[in-house]
């Protein structure tokens, strides 16, 4: 008999918050490709069933749930919603996110306060609400955070998301620690600079794009698509020893 494929996720239920575009979407693309059963998390509707027609070509199931990651309410109906549908819950990808500009000086609390309680808040909801669920069934799963490299740097005109991303980097590290004798492992992947509706003002902007694109060792942007081979990896069996990690997925900008 054929030793089973460690990267082949048939049988793997996964969420992916932030499921509908971007690096959300990449993700889920990848997990769906190797078999997984995805559903994907987010509040625009209309975006996530475009994306579950997209995923549906790939053969396994794709469903979309409501939810709005920084309302505590909303998140457990999402879990439930999700254990309900597909069964339960084996890996959980943990991006849905904002992005923001300003400065330290001229920045109102409520500003500050509406980007950490979408990507800290809202990653800690999601995390404690499925982690409770994967805990509770006692089979185990694997977490995964989508920081960035924003989280290693000065982030000058976006404090509150660097602040955000390295928070990020850290509760992935104590779940890992927390989680661990559950079975449950918890990792981060960080990626550089990647071409989504997130990004679409820097890229307007010809010569950040170009310092981007000569700052970068693979002289070029990134896609969504380049989350999809580390995220396969990290939820499935071929990396069963790996938690507490960080994958740069940057195109070696950090190396610089
Ligand atoms: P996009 O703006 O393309 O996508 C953001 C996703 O998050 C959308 O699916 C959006 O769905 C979802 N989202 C936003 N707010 C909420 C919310 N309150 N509740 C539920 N879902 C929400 O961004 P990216 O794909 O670029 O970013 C995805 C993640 O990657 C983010 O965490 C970001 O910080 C991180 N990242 C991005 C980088 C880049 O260069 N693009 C670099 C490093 C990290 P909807 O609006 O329908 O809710």
């Amino acid at each position: 008999m054929r030793a089973r494929d460690p990267f082949d996720l048939t049988g793997t239920v996964a969420v992916v918050t932030g499921g509908n575009r971007g690096i959300g979407l990449g993700i889920a693309e990848g997990l769906s490709r190797a078999g997984a059963d995805v559903a994907i998390w987010a509040r625009d509707k209309e975006q996530s069933a475009s994306a579950v027609r997209d995923l549906e070509r790939h053969g396994h199931r794709a469903i979309e749930v409501g939810c709005d990651v920084a309302e505590e309410l909303d998140v457990e109906e999402a879990t439930a919603a999700t254990v309900a549908d597909l069964g339960g819950i084996d890996a959980l990808f943990v991006n849905a996110g904002i992005g923001a500009e300003g400065d330290v000086l001229g920045m109102s609390l409520s500003e500050w306060r509406r980007v950490i309680d979408v990507n800290v808040g809202g990653a800690f909801l999601v995390a404690r609400s499925v982690g409770r669920h994967m805990a509770g069934r006692g089979c185990g799963g694997s977490i995964v955070f989508t920081s960035s490299i924003a989280a290693h740097r000065g982030f000058a005109d976006a404090p509150h998301y660097a602040a955000s991303k390295a928070a990020m980097l850290r509760l992935s590290r104590t779940l890992a620690v927390e989680l661990g004798p559950a079975g449950i492992r918890c990792n981060t992947l960080s990626p550089g600079w990647i071409a989504t509706d997130l990004t679409d003002q820097n890229r307007a902007d010809e010569r950040f794009g170009a310092y981007v694109v000569r700052r970068t060792p693979a002289g070029r942007w990134g896609g969504p698509e380049d989350l999809a081979g580390p995220a396969v990896f990290l939820a499935s069996k071929a990396s069963a020893f790996v938690s507490g990690a960080e994958i740069l997925v940057d195109g070696g900008f950090s190396a610089v």
